[in-house]
């Protein structure tokens, strides 16, 4: 039945699709870290190939966030703008988007797998009638141009090469805190092609009243994650561990267990399901190391793993262990780093 269904699909004209397009998240004027994520790896794989990188920006007020795109490396930026696009909106989003695929026939279009990237990729993907890849965390092209998107499978275990051969654009999106950000390019030449856009009013349905930004952790840009895991026994643990934290100015983390069971929010879950993250130091504290988890810190730069069991498989990829239950590990390290230098 399905294979009649994508059957009934024709196959694109390859050779009408060109460049690499990825579409920009922004807050006011603040672009998104994950879409500068998008940014860099949307311009290895055009410049791999020689094409060019088209940018997607969305706003009500776009002039300075299509600027500062152009800036990080994007070759041609398409900024739309209305103020019923203040607010991201699902179906005029998708529709815009949509109208800019059908008009500059992308090759490769990529997301990050944000909230919002999901909701809009999907959507995307089956009004274009192409494939998708969901939560790539290895992009590259070949010399024919087919995106080669990797994303891990069977609980992390494998990668999986999945690739689109019939139909285009290819699109993917990939997990926040996966690749690394673009840097601002000095001297880079950019086009920003700008258009006003007439909203759709019956695609506005629900009305905003107002936007009350969610306090929540982004691990992603922190430097340094202290992160609990079930060894903690209880919602208290987290409190040491914020003392821990606070102590040498970093962000708590959690695996997901804690996050199931209510002892901290889920804007605190790092791995598969939760948040990515790099930073400089990583301490985990009675986590074992199960590969969903490993999936979202192994790129971090040191690891500290306090844990009472020495075969703990966190120990395997951990710099420094302290095999110690941590109710004991954790203040003898306030203390010592308290009494640092007296
Ligand atoms: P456990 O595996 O139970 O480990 C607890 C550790 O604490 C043990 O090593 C133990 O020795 C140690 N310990 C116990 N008491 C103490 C003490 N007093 N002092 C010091 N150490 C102590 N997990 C994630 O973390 N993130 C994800 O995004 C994620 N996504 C998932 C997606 C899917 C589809 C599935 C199936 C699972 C996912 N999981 C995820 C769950 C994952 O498989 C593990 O169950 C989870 O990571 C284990 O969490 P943990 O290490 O905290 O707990």
């Amino acid at each position: 039945m399905m294979v009649g269904l994508i059957n009934a699909i024709p196959v694109a004209n390859k050779d009408e699709y060109k460049n690499v397009g990825v579409y920009i998240e922004h807050r006011g004027d603040e672009i998104k870290r994950s879409s500068l994520e998008m940014i860099g790896i949307g311009k290895q794989l055009a410049r791999k190939i020689n094409e060019k990188l088209l940018c997607v920006v969305i706003g009500d007020k776009v002039d300075g966030i299509a600027k500062e795109v152009g800036e990080y490396g994007c070759d041609i930026v398409l900024a739309a703008e209305s103020p019923d696009l203040a607010e991201y909106r699902t179906m005029p989003y998708a529709q815009i988007i949509g109208d800019y695929i059908a008009e500059y026939k992308p090759n490769i279009f990529l997301l990050a797998a944000t909230r919002n990237g999901r909701d809009l990729a999907s959507r995307i993907a089956v009004k274009e009638r192409t494939g998708i890849t969901a939560d790539c965390t290895v992009l590259d092209v070949d010399e024919n141009r087919t995106l080669l998107a990797n994303r891990p499978t069977y609980g992390e275990s494998t990668l999986a090469e999945i690739l689109c051969r019939n139909h285009r654009p290819q699109m993917a999106t990939a997990r926040p805190g996966t690749f690394t950000p673009a840097e601002k390019e000095k001297d880079h030449k950019y086009e920003i092609v700008k258009k006003k856009v007439n909203v759709d009013k019956n695609m506005l349905k629900k009305q905003i009243i107002k936007f009350i930004p969610k306090k929540a952790t982004d691990l992603t840009a922190a430097k340094i994650v202290v992160a609990g895991g079930l060894g903690l026994g209880g919602p208290d643990g987290f409190k040491l561990l914020q003392d821990l934290a606070d102590l040498i100015g970093g962000a708590v983390g959690s695996s997901r267990p804690p996050v199931d069971l209510g002892w901290i929010t889920r804007d605190h879950q790092v791995g598969q399901t939760g948040q990515a993250v790099r930073p400089d130091l990583y301490v985990a504290v009675g986590i074992s190391g199960k590969p969903q988890h490993v999936a979202g810190m192994k790129f971090s730069k040191v690891i500290i793993s306090i844990n009472k069991d020495p075969n703990a498989e966190i120990n395997k990829i951990s710099d420094y262990i302290i095999v110690e239950d941590y109710r004991k590990a954790v203040p003898a390290l306030i203390d010592a780093i308290k009494n640092f230098g007296k």
